[in-house]
């Protein structure tokens, strides 16, 4: 009997995890038929999205490749989707080469994620959007403490030492916080002073975590305090030009610096996909994750507006809600293609686990109407660990 074709779209940490899910779920079979699985993606490797501040800060490198997960049992396909045709069963990329090319398959998991949201080119700054552009923020502010040891302006220097955040959101944090722990390490070698450095976290908001209680809040301003970063609160950046960045309240900053960091939106690429989509661009899927009208196709993660059909709540785009997803997701292949009722999505506990610099962290969760906090060491090897599972590393 012929075998039946398994495409994954995208490789990212909901995509590999659903991958492993079907894998395990089916054994590789499924009604008498073997399973053939294929994972197609853009990039070269797995980047690990969620240490996207990591080049920022020490240079490492966040791409994996692909033969990390699957020394065998899994084809790999590099080329950048472009359509996906339901009647057919085939979806349209374009491969490594720059060639229009074409697979079939008879199960789709679309999970072709986010990107980070730009600032306007007009707007000046560096967008955290990708290695690359982390790349050249550390350049860039190297660069600038090199001119900050020879600089005799004590304003200007001032300025070479000054960082601005735009958006105080959990990368916005977590991007803060450690780089005022990487550039701690840099002044001294050049006879700088590291207690003249300045990070501003500019946030829009009175307050940060808008994900969970104030308290929580209050703690991440101590903690990124003591980290050296100066959290400005209702304070939005307009612009950046020539080392001024321009606030909404009509006030300046001079900075050497300004990194943007706000928030993630859908795929851009799933509106020309042939999906059906929310007004925002994700992907229509039903409490299976089963997309509308495309029969044999599921798609999860951040590119998938999932809601829990009890709740009527929709999952935010995070690591831990597109894992769980993918998990049930392998269930929900095998009932489906036993002709079996497969299980519904449910959305997970609130939990939230931040990353604030070596040995820093914040972990909250909410279980019976109770907050659980945990900071320090403790919380920060909780993170370490979550960025491992992230990109299935455990
Ligand atoms: C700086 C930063 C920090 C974050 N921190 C946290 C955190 O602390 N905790 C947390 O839970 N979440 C965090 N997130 C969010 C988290 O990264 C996402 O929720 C998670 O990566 C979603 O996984 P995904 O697989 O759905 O999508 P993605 O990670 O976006 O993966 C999508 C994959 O699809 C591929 N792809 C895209 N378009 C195409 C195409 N047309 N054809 C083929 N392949 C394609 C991409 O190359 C990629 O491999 C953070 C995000 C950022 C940017």
């Amino acid at each position: 009997m012929n075998e039946l074709t398994c495409l994954i779209i995208g490789g990212g940490h909901v995509g590999l995890g659903a991958l492993k899910a079907i894998k395990e779920a089916t054994g590789g079979m499924a009604n008498g038929r073997r399973i053939r699985f294929v994972l197609l993606d853009k990039q070269p490797g797995h980047v690990r999205k969620v240490l996207l501040f990591r080049p920022a800060v020490s240079g490492e490198e966040i791409m994996l490749p692909w033969t990390h997960w699957f020394p065998e049992g899994v084809e790999f396909v590099q080329g950048t989707v472009t359509s996906v045709d339901s009647g057919t069963k085939q979806i349209r990329y374009t491969d490594a080469q720059g060639k229009d090319a074409r697979i079939g398959y008879d199960l789709l998991v679309m999970a072709v994620g986010s990107i980070v949201r730009r600032a306007d080119p007009e707007q000046g700054g560096i967008n955290l959007t990708d290695p690359q552009a982390a790349a050249d923020i550390r350049e860039r502010w190297r660069a600038n403490l090199r001119q900050a040891a020879i600089e005799t302006n004590p304003e200007e220097k001032k300025r070479l030492m000054t960082i601005a955040v735009a958006g105080a959101g959990i990368s916005g944090i977590g991007t803060s916080a450690e780089l005022a722990f990487a550039m701690r390490e840099e002044p001294s070698t050049l006879g700088l002073n590291p207690s003249d450095l300045i990070i501003y976290l500019l946030s829009a908001q009175d307050r940060l975590f808008l994900e969970g209680p104030e308290k929580v809040g209050r703690k991440l301003n101590e903690i990124l305090g003591e980290c050296g970063v100066t959290v400005l609160y209702n304070c939005k950046a307009m612009r950046e030009e020539a080392g001024v960045v321009t606030l909404s309240s009509g006030d300046n900053l001079k900075v050497g610096l300004c990194i943007w960091t706000i928030g993630l939106i859908p795929n851009p690429a799933l509106r020309t996909m042939g999906l059906p989509l929310t007004p925002e661009g994700q992907v229509l899927v039903d409490e299976c994750y089963r997309v509308k009208g495309a029969p044999g196709v599921y798609s999860i993660g951040d590119c998938a507006r999932v809601i829990d059909p009890g709740t009527g709540r929709a999952d935010q785009m995070t690591c831990k809600e597109g894992g769980m997803q993918a998990a049930r997701l392998g269930k929900v292949v095998i009932a489906d293609l036993e002709g079996r009722p497969a299980p519904s999505h449910k959305e997970v506990m609130d939990a939230f686990c931040i990353g604030l610099g070596e040995n820093r962290g914040l972990v909250w969760a909410r279980k019976w109407g109770l907050d659980f906090i945990l900071t320090g060491k403790l919380a920060w090897k909780t993170k370490k660990l979550a960025w491992e599972l992230a990109s299935s590393l455990r």
